[in-house]
């Protein structure tokens, strides 16, 4: 696991399953299931595909009897399938009833996400969410108290506008929202600490659906209390913009050392992959240098130079090959993921970018003799032609993968060049 070459904020360090989050501890891929936790099988295979695309943690919906009797029973297929990804229980409204009438499933989860806003009105409020630190101090379980700007607590909205009213000079209306946003989950932490619950057991999250809002709000928490924080932009969207959205506020975030697990909430298109949401927070951490999950393909963008899609597509299997490779890989070539692999679309940029990264390949551009050199460790091994040039190249990969990365691998890095030459 590579660690944050960025300052982190200090903070609490929180226990969640196998994992530390906070501080210099790194910062954590999370994702959510949108099956019905009620259908156990879906639930397993999807939290499964979630754990093997690389997510640390995955939050399930509890959200009736029927999901909360089904959650040991995750928990223990999952078991039983060696994945020991923790479980987050995401409750709302009735999280204290399901939590008394099931406890296994309170035992079974790693943490409960419990939303202030959506927990009751008045008098009831205190009550449910009481009873649920109770349950979270009694299985020993840390607790996310996250805030959403889509339903926050009214009675703190009414008494911050009330108040602003009051000043000389009111703030504007968007700077009392964010305000009752960041007070919503101190005042709630607190809470929860006065009910026996440890600090070093409770992570806040302020989600809003706006960039800007999100990193205001997000720097004033972060200066305001040394909680660790879960980091995600909320209905982000779909497609690119649910992408760059969270991308520009996350990397904004991160850089400054704030967050200390993500989620990047898009929207799948129908049918879409629910894994893309641990890919884009995977590829955020990695392209801004903070961590490392998978080798990653630097690719040019091509352009007049290039009359094919020949070396698109080779980019794209050589990234899709790296991925599917990962899950075993990851165990067998401990620092793999660091692996950098070019493929390039001419001979303008193609040698130069080839040799900077650990193996690359130049394709022929229009005009250029149709040779692909392959250059491993900055040096041309071997030119590739023909119609199998996109296997050759991953025989390639694969070879280099297995002789740099196994065990004393860094040691043998010089006589990898060596081997392929002979491929
Ligand atoms: S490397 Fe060649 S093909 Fe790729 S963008 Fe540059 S000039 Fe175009």
């Amino acid at each position: 696991m590579t660690f944050s070459p960025i300052p982190r904020r200090a903070s609490r360090q929180v226990r969640i399953g196998q994992f530390l989050v906070g501080s210099e501890h790194p910062v954590l891929v999370q994702s959510m299931t949108n099956t019905d936790t009620a259908d156990l099988e879906a639930t397993v295979k999807q939290v499964y595909e979630l754990w093997q695309a690389g997510s640390e943690i995955v939050r399930i919906t509890v959200n009736s009897p029927e999901a909360a009797a089904q959650v040991a029973g995750i928990r223990s297929r999952l078991d039983a399938l060696g994945c020991d990804v923790p479980l987050v229980g995401d409750f709302h409204f009735n999280g204290d009833r399901l939590l008394r009438d099931y406890p296994d499933c309170a035992v079974a989860l790693a943490k409960y996400r419990i939303n202030p806003g959506n927990v009751g009105k008045g008098s009831k409020r205190d009550e449910k969410f009481g009873f649920m630190i109770e349950q979270a101090v009694q299985h020993n379980k840390p607790v996310r108290i996250g805030v959403n700007w889509g339903s926050l607590d009214q009675a703190m909205v009414v008494k911050l506008m009330d108040e602003n009213a009051q000043l000389a000079q009111p703030l504007p209306v968007d700077a009392v929202m964010r305000e009752a946003l960041i007070r919503s989950a101190l005042d709630s932490a607190e809470q929860a600490i006065g009910w026996g619950m440890r600090a070093d057991q409770i992570i806040l999250s302020c989600k809003v659906s706006h960039v800007q809002d999100l990193i205001s709000v997000y720097r004033e928490l972060g200066k305001r209390c040394d909680y660790a924080l879960h980091l995600g932009l909320t209905e982000a969207g779909m497609g690119s913009k649910g992408i760059v959205a969270s991308t520009a506020a996350l990397a904004v975030l991160l850089q400054e050392g704030i967050g200390d697990t993500i989620r990047v909430s898009l929207t799948p298109e129908p049918g879409g992959d629910r894994t893309r949401e641990v890919i884009v927070a995977q590829e955020i951490l990695q392209t801004m240098g903070l961590r490392s999950f998978t080798p990653l393909v630097t690719a040019c963008p091509g352009c007049g130079r290039t009359t094919s899609t020949v070396f698109q597509e080779l980019a794209q299997d050589i990234q899709s090959f790296l991925r599917t490779q990962m899950p075993i890989w990851r165990l067998q070539y401990p620092g793999v993921e660091d692996l950098k692999v070019a493929v390039m679309g001419c001979v303008v940029n193609g040698p130069g970018e080839s040799k900077l990264a650990d193996i690359g390949i130049s394709l022929p551009g229009t005009g250029e003799v149709p040779v692909c050199p392959v250059y491993v460790d900055g040096e041309k091994t071997v030119t590739l032609k023909g119609e199998r040039v996109a296997e050759e190249f991953q025989a390639i990969v694969e070879e280099y993968v297995k002789t740099r990365y196994t065990e004393g691998g860094a040691k043998r890095r010089e006589t990898t060049t060596i081997q392929l030459k002979q491929i």
